[in-house]
């Protein structure tokens, strides 16, 4: 098996999650930026697994022979909106529109929704490109509702209007390795940690 995971983000908590998750595959998780790779990425795909797959065989075409390169892709589902903003959760309202914004508008277009009908999920899919040009997928699913309210200050984008109610709390509300327990992206990375283990 390869020594180096590069995984195909620019963002530090994600990569401090992902080491914690894979630690025990005994390999270096570093990110594309500390592994000197470079590349514009277009995520043109209609599902999170093609995303996910768009963005690990780009980074891979840049990265050493010898390394795995794993991508992930997520958004949120609202059923009352016939699953938007789904793959589009980051381009929603525009990119540059802060989530104070996004989180109040979501709210909003479910004016006078009730519970039942504010069912939504976390969706994310992790995508693995290895040196022989093998291709693997995961996907983890965390189910939830939308609140009415933003609650919680932990967490990123639309944290604090998804609400969990197993846990009785929004995502926000929950601290870094409770998130982690539950969550889409450790759920995808624990699937995709197994598929490893049983590939070989
Ligand atoms: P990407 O997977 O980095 O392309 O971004 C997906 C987008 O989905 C994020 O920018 C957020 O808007 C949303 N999203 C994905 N995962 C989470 C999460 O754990 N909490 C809140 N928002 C999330």
């Amino acid at each position: 098996m390869a020594e180096r995971i590069v995984f195909a983000t620019g963002n530090a908590g994600k990569i401090k999650e992902i080491k914690r998750i894979l630690g025990d595959l005994n390999m270096e998780v570093v990110s594309m930026k500390d592994a000197g790779v470079r590349v514009e990425i277009e995520e043109n795909g209609s599902t999170y697994e093609e995303n996910a797959l768009i963005k690990a065989r780009a980074v891979a075409a840049g990265a050493e022979p010898g390394d795995i390169v794993m991508a992930d892709d997520s958004g949120l589902e609202i059923d009352y909106l016939n699953k938007e903003p789904g793959i589009f959760s980051a381009r929603y309202l525009g990119e540059e529109t802060s989530y104070r914004i996004k989180n109040q508008n979501l709210i909003e277009r479910l004016d006078g929704v009730p519970d039942e009908k504010r069912t939504a999920r976390f969706v994310c899919a992790i995508a693995a490109v290895f040196p022989d040009g093998r291709e693997l997928t995961a996907r983890g699913v965390i189910e939830g509702r939308i609140g009415y309210e933003e609650k919680g200050s932990g967490g990123f984008g639309y944290d604090p209007i998804f609400y969990v109610p197993k846990l009785g709390k929004t995502t926000a509300e929950l601290t870094e390795e409770e998130k982690n327990a539950v969550s889409h992206r450790g759920l995808a990375l624990r699937a995709m940690k197994e598929k490893m283990l049983k590939n070989g």
